[in-house]
């Protein structure tokens, strides 16, 4: 009758939905050649990267020689420069292990918007007074630091910011600002070490294991650094050794190497984003822009009448309103389906009984495929690494640090599975940094002491 009608126009319905929410997700849904394609390409970008043939990725090389053998002493200072504020580090590695006391500073509006002149000289004042605090005054401790954007390096202690760089670099004015001046007066302060933030957390879990030489964040921006042999980097002299390279493999894919696993939602968050065109590979990665991501598949799949009764909304219209926390709450294995639906509707999305689910099943694929791209990029890595030594098999550990690889629940074991399934031949063990641009950076500072006082002697 009339109720067996009904029942089977809503199962078509639903059947219907189905099919178009799978249809829209089947492009996130990478197979094992298309990853394996990722590699072989990421693999092949670093090698022209690092003879100077142009790539998308620029292979920096980032002055460090060598990570931790555990023999590192003294006493170091570490800048950690946020936005608003900043913390000053005193770092002492002695036999018992590292410690590590800390003071956060704030950067008052008025020298934020100030010259960077005036900058400087807070952080200096501040550095005198964290100083005398610590019952170190006078002394000129060496310093290090790590901050997150890409920079072509002269040396250890020289840097100048490339431009082009990521997004985290171009709405951090305090970065800009300090580029200005502190570069060029760091002659004031005994800075021994400037590194990207990927060196400073390989370096932080170096030294409980010496098997770290490769680092890795994938947090608001995404990149890695490991360790390559200096034969093979053709803008550094010399020809035995090693020197870590700063892949800034955000920018992977800048060339249109990606464009055929770019879908149609990548293209909307690249274009509404401050820079276009840059940094593809992280577009699809980091967690400046999963939400981003999910937010314009869900306004499909509403125009098409799949989700919130078709109904398009102000709300969902708002850019950054999907918050890529909101990914990790949403697939979270111990939220039930009732728990999702309460986040979606505190974001004020209409919801009927079936979106909860099908908004999960988005998030799942957009992180999945962040998680096994970023696989692919370490695969890619730690290959290289295994044959520039000539080995059967390599042990390696990665350094990991980056909000989203922390803090998402699936994240992290699908970057291993991806990395087992393509790089075979290498062990790797994934360890969560503490702390890297503090204890990082002293200890990128402590190995170059360490490295000076040999050839002293
Ligand atoms: C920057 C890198 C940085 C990474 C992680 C990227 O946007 O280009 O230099 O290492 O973010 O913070
Ligand atoms: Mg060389």
């Amino acid at each position: 009758g009339r109720g067996v009608a009904m029942v089977t126009a809503v199962a078509a319905r639903l059947a219907a939905h189905r099919r178009l929410l799978e249809e829209t997700l089947a492009p996130f849904r990478l197979t094992r050649e298309q990853l394996a394609e990722v590699q072989a390409q990421m693999r092949e970008a670093m090698a022209k990267g690092l003879q100077g043939e142009a790539s998308s990725l620029r292979m920096l090389p980032t002055y460090v020689r060598a990570t931790p053998d555990g023999s590192e002493r003294g006493d170091f200072l570490a800048l950690d420069l946020g936005g608003t504020n900043f913390r000053v580090l005193l770092v002492r590695v002695a036999t018992g292990g590292v410690q590590i006391s800390s003071q956060i500073y704030s950067i008052p509006e008025c020298v934020a918007q100030g010259s960077g002149q005036q900058l400087f000289d807070h952080i200096v004042d501040c550095i005198v007074d964290f100083q005398q605090k610590q019952g170190l005054s006078g002394q000129s401790l060496p310093l290090g630091f790590t901050f997150s954007f890409p920079c072509r390096q002269m040396g250890l202690d020289q840097v100048r910011k490339t431009s082009g760089s990521g997004a985290g670099c171009c709405d951090n004015r305090v970065a800009q600002q300090l580029e200005a001046s502190f570069f060029v007066q760091a002659v004031e302060l005994n800075v021994v070490a400037i590194v990207n933030d990927t060196v400073g957390t390989m370096m932080s879990c170096g030294y409980e294991d010496p098997h770290c030489e490769v680092g890795l964040i994938v947090g608001t921006g995404t990149n890695a650094c490991y360790m390559e042999e200096l034969r093979n980097v053709a803008s550094v002299d010399g020809d035995s050794g090693q020197m870590c390279i700063n892949t800034e493999w955000g920018a992977f894919g800048d060339d249109g190497s990606l464009s055929m696993l770019s879908t149609r939602f990548d293209a909307c968050v690249d274009q509404a984003s401050i820079n276009p065109g840059k940094q593809r590979f992280e577009k699809m990665i980091s967690g400046m822009y999963l939400g981003e991501i999910v937010r314009h598949i869900l306004l499909h799949l509403t125009s098409l009448g799949v989700l919130f009764r078709g109904q398009q909304t102000q709300r969902l219209q708002t850019r950054d309103i999907f918050k890529t926390k909101f990914l990790s709450e949403i697939e979270s294995d111990s939220l039930a389906l009732r728990q999702v639906r309460a986040i979606l509707e505190d974001l004020g999305l209409p919801l009927t009984s079936d979106d909860a689910l099908m908004v999960l099943e988005v998030c799942q694929a957009v992180s999945k495929r962040a998680a096994q791209l970023c696989g692919a990029g370490v695969a890619a890595v730690v290959e290289k690494i295994r044959e520039n030594r000539g080995l059967e098999e390599l042990t390696i550990s990665v350094g990991v640090d980056g909000t989203l690889y922390k803090l998402h629940p699936h994240f992290s074991s699908l970057v291993a599975a991806t990395v087992r399934e393509l790089a075979p031949r290498c062990v790797v063990t994934f360890l969560q940094s503490e702390d890297g641009s503090g204890k990082g950076a002293a200890l990128v500072t402590a190995v170059a002491c360490r490295l000076a006082q040999r050839t002293r002697v």
